[in-house]
């Protein structure tokens, strides 16, 4: 059996229904593919922080792609309230909301290097965006109450960033696609079909042909899985790995929930902890990022255990005594220069909208407008062709930098987990972990380095470094031809 659209989007997470609800409404004939309960996706298992600033860090303030994704941020922030507003006739959107304004806390736990570092730096992009902000005192935040070794420090208040129920956006996305005329076909791509030099459609699972002239690869982490049909792309495209993440919701003992989202800065590999409320009495606790070179569909019993005991110390004591609703596993995606992928590949007609890692669903609004946009042969007015997949890698820091990051953050893993050592023993683990890195840097390529995280985990997962290499090789030959 085969069926005509003009594009197929394979992914039904935020990206994927977002592209085709913008695209089904500017009257193209549109299918967004995915299984209805979306396997490994990043969206469900998101606290979904609408977070420009609070996710600003020292490293994205130094790079010129580190600024452009700031201000993609900030701009996506601006869309939301009329983007939410848009997709029910009978709702002005703020339904969706969860939470009203952010609090960013610094707390005792972590490093200066990283946690007072990314304080001072989300202040830093704040002035410079001319957004308000208050200053709270630390030891009044409504809500909060850590083990007393775990007590903020300083306190900020940033009443435009706030949350929506990620799993609501969801229902209400595809609802509004449907409305517009889009098509749902609840099953996976296996393959990308050619149709002489250029897309041809997809492969379901069942065997069924979907013809298109274009095909938008949006499957998050597992998008690879898609690309590889298509190996003399996937060759030269950055791969993607997981940023595989857990979260918890928690209804609370005592039937409260704070009015703000609670968090700090992004630490250790991580998107910093942080408390979003979703509803009176339920929170969410959120969350683990540690790459993983395929996307996990179950939470490890360590990561579960790290994440709900940085909840109970750092932010409320009695979430120990509270009911523990639900553990959710996400997979962000993550490509091995740890940039987006947006835009045409180089076979004509097969897209890619992915590698959005930890903001992706903050982002939507903006990417679906402008990719939907650039698919329908118009102008970007955001630089899209910064981020276009075929690409040598985007390195924003030197390997110095990348080395350093990386043993800062390995050591930050050390001292949030509360480890006890003698004085001198972190400095001689630094000392080691940072030859160790640079030698495993030096060795994969005398230019390009990966960035920290991948850096750190292709020492542990040998499938990772060998993408790097491969990638890296790729890429070389791509330039000299
Ligand atoms: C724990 C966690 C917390 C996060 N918190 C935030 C946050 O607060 N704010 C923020 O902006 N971002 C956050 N993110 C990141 C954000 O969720 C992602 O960047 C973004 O949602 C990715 O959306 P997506 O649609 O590209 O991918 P996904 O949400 O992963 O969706 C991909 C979909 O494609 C489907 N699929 C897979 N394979 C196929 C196939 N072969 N054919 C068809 N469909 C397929 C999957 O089942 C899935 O439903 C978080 C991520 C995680 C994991």
């Amino acid at each position: 059996m085969s069926q005509a659209h003009d594009v197929v989007v394979v992914g039904n997470g935020s990206l994927g229904l977002s592209l085709g609800l913008v695209l089904a409404r500017r009257g193209v004939r549109v299918a967004v593919l995915g299984r209805p309960h979306r396997p490994g996706a990043a969206s469900s298992a998101a606290g979904a922080m609408i977070g420009t600033f609070g996710e600003v860090t020292t490293t994205l303030l130094k790079s010129s792609h580190g600024r452009t994704k700031l201000d993609w941020a900030y701009q996506a922030s601006k869309l939301w309230p009329e983007w939410l507003a848009s997709l029910s006739p009978d709702s002005d959107g703020t339904d969706l909301l969860t939470a009203d304004g952010t609090i960013v806390m610094l707390n005792t736990v972590g490093l200066p290097e990283i946690d007072t570092e990314n304080y001072r730096a989300i202040r830093r992009a704040l002035s410079e965006y001319g957004e308000r902000f208050e200053d709270v005192d630390a030891e009044d935040v409504d809500w909060l109450d850590p083990e007393p070794t775990a007590r903020p420090l300083q306190a900020m208040f940033l009443p435009h960033e706030h949350a929506v129920n990620a799993h609501s956006l969801l229902v209400r996305l595809e609802q509004a696609f449907l409305a517009a005329g889009g098509v749902v076909i609840p099953e996976q791509a296996v393959r990308v079909d050619r149709v002489g030099d250029r897309t041809g459609g997809v492969t379901l699972e069942s065997g069924t042909v979907l013809s298109a002239g274009h095909v938008v690869l949006a499957a998050g982490s597992a998008t690879q899985a898609v690309l590889d049909t298509v190996p003399d792309q996937a060759a030269v495209i950055p791969r993607l790995v997981s940023g595989y993440g857990v979260s918890a919701l928690v209804d609370t003992i005592d039937q409260t929930a704070p009015r703000s989202v609670i968090r700090t800065p992004n630490r250790a590999f991580a998107c910093g902890l942080h408390v979003v409320p979703r509803g009176s009495s339920q929170v969410y606790v959120g969350a683990t990022n540690v790459i993983s070179p395929q996307p996990r569909r179950t939470a490890l019993v360590s990561d579960v255990l790290f994440l709900l005991d940085c909840g109970v110390r750092q932010v409320r004591r009695n979430l120990g005594r509270s009911d523990l609703h639900r553990i959710q596993v996400g997979n962000r995606p993550v490509a091995l220069d740890g940039m987006p992928l947006l835009g045409e590949t180089g076979l004509p007609g097969l897209w890619m909208m992915t590698g959005t890692y930890r903001d992706g669903l903050t982002l939507t609004p903006l990417l679906a407008r402008e990719m939907a946009a650039v698919i329908l042969g118009e102008e970007s007015t955001i630089d899209l062709e910064l981020f276009r997949p075929v690409r040598p890698p985007i390195q924003p820091l030197s390997r110095a930098e990348i080395v350093n990051d990386t043993v800062t953050h390995m050591m930050a893993t050390g001292y949030e987990t509360n480890w006890r050592l003698p004085v001198d023993l972190p400095l001689t683990i630094e000392h080691y972990l940072r030859l160790a890195y640079t030698r495993i840097a030096d060795e994969f390529d005398p230019v390009f380095t990966p960035p920290p995280e991948l850096l750190a985990s292709s020492r542990i997962h040998l499938s990772i470094a060998q993408s790097l290499r491969d990638y890296y090789a790729a890429s070389k030959t791509a330039v000299a031809v």
